[in-house]
């Protein structure tokens, strides 16, 4: 585990962080703290601006040996910090509420154990993506080039998980999150004076037989392969213009299942609920997507290998029964390389991510530090 000075340098650096929350694709701010700190500690390269704010940096041992990928998120999202404490956000309406502020300072001790001491063999690359909370971060990074050639072996990435034991590390082979998608579904009517709405096209029926049969699909057990979790996020019908029927309606829904296999089933049944409504009600139609989360696959082999790590580390190994129900971008890591999320405790009696007093515990640095260190160096 790392000394006591260095806990307390990253936690200070997590508090800095926590300050200056910054949301999805504006993380400029946060990128060149980040750059700031890894420039000091000397890294055989140092990357800036991959796939907008992305940040990597590379500690390499010069010998043959694995390349490794260190992956960690600099976005916060559009939620107000209800706590009070010092180090609450500076920024009205954004905070870090997903703990990647923690992420980060877990990555950044990486980088400072890593400066001090190179791995004996191959490459330690560590990845500070932009954009994972709405999806698009991930995808621009490995679309870039300089990212493309580091062709890593092994891709690691950990998230918190307020509920479960601090400390603790989750392991779980296969699916380790949900394939995850957004529905936007616009019925076009006719608007109509109010008291003669027999002239116009009212969309109110539609939209609400659309929620009812639409969240009639739900099996919200996640034990069950075919789990299917139908939300409603957002829904606009008319305007407050009290004589105007209404002549216009949009709904908003997540969907989520273990595998994209079952999501596309899940999501065509969607879209024939909407259209049997909108030929029924005479509404024109249209249907879009956003914010596509793919499921992230966990290679059983390197699985094996975080479990190891843990051992060495002297962190608890704990296998998770079911993946986790959010949308997480490393999916797309995932797909592309061989690699592994885990998740990493946070303790039993904390607030939810994305709950307004949320934050992240920094008690919990020190074994993020220790298991990364140890895939760092494991050949
Ligand atoms: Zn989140
Ligand atoms: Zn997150």
């Amino acid at each position: 585990m790392i000394g006591q000075a260095q806990h307390e340098r990253l936690t200070a650096l997590r508090k800095e962080l926590h300050r200056f929350p910054e949301l999805s694709l504006n993380e400029a701010g946060t990128a060149k703290r980040i750059a700031t700190f890894l420039q000091e500690l000397k890294p055989d390269e140092l990357l800036t601006q991959v796939g907008k704010h992305g940040v990597m940096a590379l500690f390499d041992s010069g010998k043959p040996g694995p390349v490794r990928l260190f992956r960690c998120e600099l976005d916060a999202l559009p939620i107000t910090e209800v706590n009070t404490f010092e180090h609450k956000s500076n920024v009205p309406g954004v905070s870090h509420k997903c703990g990647h502020d923690g992420h980060m300072a877990i990555v950044c001790g990486l980088a400072e154990r890593l400066a001090e001491e190179r791995p004996a063999t191959g490459k330690a690359w560590l990845l500070f993506q932009p954009a994972e909370e709405n999806g698009e971060g991930a995808k621009a990074m490995l679309a870039d080039a300089r990212m493309r050639v580091t062709k890593p072996d092994r891709a690691y990435a950990l998230h918190n998980l307020p509920g479960v034991e601090a400390g603790a590390v989750l392991l779980r082979e296969g699916s380790f999150n949900a394939s995850v998608n957004s529905i936007i579904v616009v019925f076009k009517g006719r608007t109509s004076h109010a008291a003669e709405p027999e002239h116009g096209i009212d969309p109110a029926r539609a939209m609400s037989d659309f929620f009812q049969r639409s969240l009639a699909l739900n099996n919200n057990v996640p034990s069950d392969p075919r789990m299917r979790v139908v939300s409603s996020v957002y829904a606009e019908l008319g305007s407050k213009d009290h004589g105007i029927s209404a002549g216009r309606a949009e709904v908003h829904l997540t969907v989520r299942c273990w595998n994209d296999a079952e999501l596309d089933r899940l999501q065509t049944e969607v879209e024939t609920i909407a259209n049997e409504l909108a030929d029924r009600d005479r509404l024109g139609i249209e249907i879009g997507y956003t914010q596509r989360f793919h499921a992230n696959q966990n290679d059983p082999v390197i699985v094996g290998q975080v479990r190891d790590a843990a051992g060495r580390a002297g962190l608890k190994a704990v296998d998770a029964p079911d993946p986790f129900k959010w949308g997480e971008d490393f999916g797309l890591f995932t797909a592309e390389y061989p690699g592994c999320m885990v998740g990493l405790g946070a303790g039993v009696d904390m607030p939810a991510l994305h709950n307004p007093d949320y934050d992240f515990p920094d008690a919990i640095i020190p074994h993020g530090v220790a298991l990364f260190e140890e895939l760092a160096r494991a050949d």
